[in-house]
């Protein structure tokens, strides 16, 4: 097994491999993911059948016909999913619970190899985006026990260079109020701050944030960057938004195209198909589901995991890169809203919606066959809400029968996980 400082070095000149000689790459961990898929786990007994010839040998021509696995077939099959001979030269492992925008958690096995992997993947995207690693980076991240807000972790470059020696990664957890988070990027002049893109948006949200020179850039984990953050964050720094498309499940996914075309998948340590509904890959140009299959997940084997997101493909990217395209990331696909008559929408409200009601954070729940809610935080003063063209709006994006009631709240309601959902369906519990 290469070292993370090897595979680190690999990706600067893997990113010009031609296609042939990646997917050889890929193959090559493939491959035992899924003899060791087969031959260690009850779920996987069966399910690559199709895979494998009489002989043993792969037919990579028939990848398709594995079925798609999902987050719900993740947590009813958790224990038959685990490996019963776990490489050890892959851990520690550890187990990791994803809440995804659908409210259902799902908790995964992952191994060092993956986390390793998924490393130096972001560090490429660091190089990639021209960030800094000789100055302080603030992360939201898990509550370490002993660690106080703001404290010192580390390098979060790669701990060898002599450039990145000095920029500290500092931190500071989930639970952490956004107010001492402010505190740290003022006093210690932090240059970068990551979080998910709901968290930032809740701490942009805030009319009271003062200006922050310092602060150059915003890291944005897991999904796609919404217009308002982008719009909140303009408004007191002239931060670079630096989006990175990554999962627990997966670890590092994608990081945008250096020329600004796109995103590059990280295909060294993942492999990352958007594919229809019948799990076929989709044409260049066409919207499909996110499938993944991380090289890295021995532990608990991911084989065409549907992420929950959608994107769409790309063909070969500008930049002269032949590594794997995706032209844009639709963000997280949120609760799906049912009409009676069987119809299903997974779109999200356009930033005009936002505009019209002068609001800042929100929630849209279902509650009914054709009722909806909205509860949303005032942000904007400068006009009156507009709540007819709102419904209006609302009825054309999901369905023409719609009947919205809009609510001002000081607060959003959180739900019973103590998580924050923009989209919610509590008229049938769907996922
Ligand atoms: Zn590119």
């Amino acid at each position: 097994m290469q070292t993370l400082r090897q595979f680190y070095e690999m990706l600067d000149e893997s990113q010009w491999w031609p296609p042939s000689r990646m997917t050889e790459w890929q193959q090559g961990l493939l491959r035992p993911l899924l003899n060791h898929a087969r031959a260690t786990t009850p779920f996987y007994r069966f399910r690559l059948e199709k895979l494998f010839r009489s002989n043993g040998a792969i037919d990579w021509a028939r990848w398709s016909e594995i079925p798609i696995l999902t987050r719900s077939d993740v947590s009813r099959h958790f224990a038959s999913l685990l490996s019963r001979a776990p490489v050890e030269q892959h851990g520690p492992f550890s187990d990791v619970s994803t809440s995804g925008s659908t409210g259902h958690p799902v908790t995964v096995r992952t191994t060092r190899w993956l986390n390793g992997m998924a490393l130096a993947c972001s560090w490429r995207g660091h190089r990639w985006a021209g960030l800094d690693w000789s100055k302080p980076l603030l992360s939201r991240g898990e509550t370490l026990p002993g660690k106080a807000i703001g404290a010192a972790l580390g390098p979060w470059g790669p701990p060898w260079l002599p450039e990145a020696a000095s920029g500290q990664h500092l931190h500071t957890n989930y639970s952490n109020p956004y107010w001492s988070d402010l505190e740290v990027i003022q006093r210690q002049a932090v240059y970068a701050y990551a979080a998910t893109t709901n968290q930032l948006e809740i701490f942009f949200d805030d009319p009271a944030l003062p200006g922050l020179p310092d602060l150059k850039v915003v890291m944005v984990r897991g999904g796609a960057v919404t217009d308002y953050l982008r719009t909140q964050v303009a408004r007191v720094s002239a931060a670079q938004i630096v989006e990175a498309y990554s999962s627990k499940e997966g670890g590092a996914l994608a990081r945008p195209c250096p020329a600004g075309h796109g995103f590059h998948t990280n295909a060294e340590a993942v492999l990352v198909e958007i594919v229809d509904a019948a799990g076929q890959p989709v044409a260049a140009g066409e919207k499909g589901r996110v499938v993944i299959t991380p090289f890295g997940s021995t532990a608990m084997p991911l084989i065409r995991y549907d992420q929950g997101d959608e994107a769409i493909a790309g063909e070969t990217c500008g930049c002269g890169r032949p590594l794997p395209f995706i032209r844009r990331l639709e963000g997280r696909t949120n609760a799906v809203f049912e009409h009676p008559d069987g119809r299903r929408s997974r779109e999200m409200m356009p930033i005009e919606g936002r505009r019209l009601l002068g609001a800042g954070r929100w929630q849209v729940r279902q509650v009914g066959p054709t009722d909806f809610e909205v509860d949303y935080v005032r942000h904007d003063w400068g006009t009156a809400p507009d709540l007819d063209a709102f419904s209006a709006l609302f009825r054309t994006v999901f369905f023409d029968d719609a009947v919205v009631t809009v609510r001002e709240v000081k607060e959003l309601q959180l739900g019973a996980t103590g998580k924050y959902r923009e989209y919610e369906n509590r008229w049938r519990r769907d996922g």
